[in-house]
């Protein structure tokens, strides 16, 4: 099996295969994402070589693989006829697959439409994680998410209507100290008119090779410290009305919460409250683009 480029996938795909159908990510440009900014390129690769690699993987283990996911930046800007076809394969050739999952910013889920992604549906792609970052439209820009608040909402809306369950990730921290309330509101509002099928936090550490780490450094960004991450989250939180999943199930939290929202929000309280009474110095270090 062939691989290019870094390789990334969530912490829900632990278990699935990997097969690469894209290389690199097409838009590249938002401020705070390291993963790319030193290539290689955006590609899709040709169907018949993700094909050879699906009848390679299902020679050694096909009847294990009740998971799959297709890594790289936005492979969901695959042209949705070839995307199909290699979903219809996979599961072709892996009688037990449950899920076929891929990452895909808003911009891309926008541009396929209801209809496309009713057709992926039906090809057997299940699951899509897209990064929402925040639904303040001043950040968004800030940060060169490449799309807005508006779009990710309609965005949303399509996968959900096409029936395909939706992950979007909220990177808490990023409107640093100036927009932390208008970042926990805005988000909020745009989940709540989304309704995903999981909300996963992430919170913002500057990495390296980013424009970020130049405004950290430079004193033009203010990042919140644990404290101010951790009522951001409480703000935000507040501030939902979904029937999400809520996960946190990364190291760059202070606290990791999960629930199954609404019913779980006081507890999830609850337990942000007693974080909040941590002295700050207790928390995992404020990493400043050391990776
Ligand atoms: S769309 Fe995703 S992979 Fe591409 S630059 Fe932005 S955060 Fe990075």
């Amino acid at each position: 099996m062939q691989y290019e480029g870094p390789i990334y996938r969530p912490p829900s795909e632990a278990d699935s295969l990997l097969i690469q159908a894209t290389v690199g990510c097409p838009h590249n440009r938002c401020t705070f994402c390291m993963v790319y900014k030193n290539g290689p390129p955006f590609k899709i690769r040709p169907v018949a070589d993700i094909i050879a690699d699906l009848n390679q993987a299902s020679e050694s283990c096909s009847p294990l693989v009740t998971t799959l996911f297709f890594p790289a930046g936005n492979t969901i800007a695959m042209k949705t006829e070839q995307l199909s076809m290699i979903c219809r394969h996979a599961h072709s050739v892996f009688p037990h697959l449950q899920r076929i999952t891929v990452y895909g910013s808003s911009q891309y889920i926008h541009q396929k439409g209801e209809q496309e992604l009713r057709e992926l549906a039906q090809a057997g792609l299940s699951r899509i994680h897209v990064g929402l970052e925040s639904g303040d439209d001043v950040i968004l820009q800030r940060v060169c998410k490449g799309t807005t608040r508006q779009q990710q909402i309609e965005a949303g809306r399509y996968v959900m209507e096409a029936g395909i369950e939706l992950s979007m990730y909220v990177l808490l921290g990023i409107g640093g100290v100036e927009r932390s309330f208008e970042h926990a509101q805005a988000t909020a509002f745009a989940l709540n008119a989304i309704n995903p099928t999981y909300i996963r936090l992430r919170t913002f550490l500057p990495k390296i090779h980013t424009p970020m780490l130049e405004d950290v450094e430079a004193g033009v960004f203010q990042m919140l410290g644990p404290h101010g991450v951790l009522r951001e989250t409480r703000e935000f939180l507040t501030s939902l009305d979904v029937t999400s999943q809520l996960t946190s199930d990364h190291y760059t939290n202070y606290v990791n919460i999960f629930g199954q929202l609404p019913h779980d929000t006081p507890r999830m309280l609850k337990e942000l409250d007693l974080a909040l009474q941590r002295a700050e110095g207790s928390f995992r270090p404020v990493y400043i683009g050391t990776q």
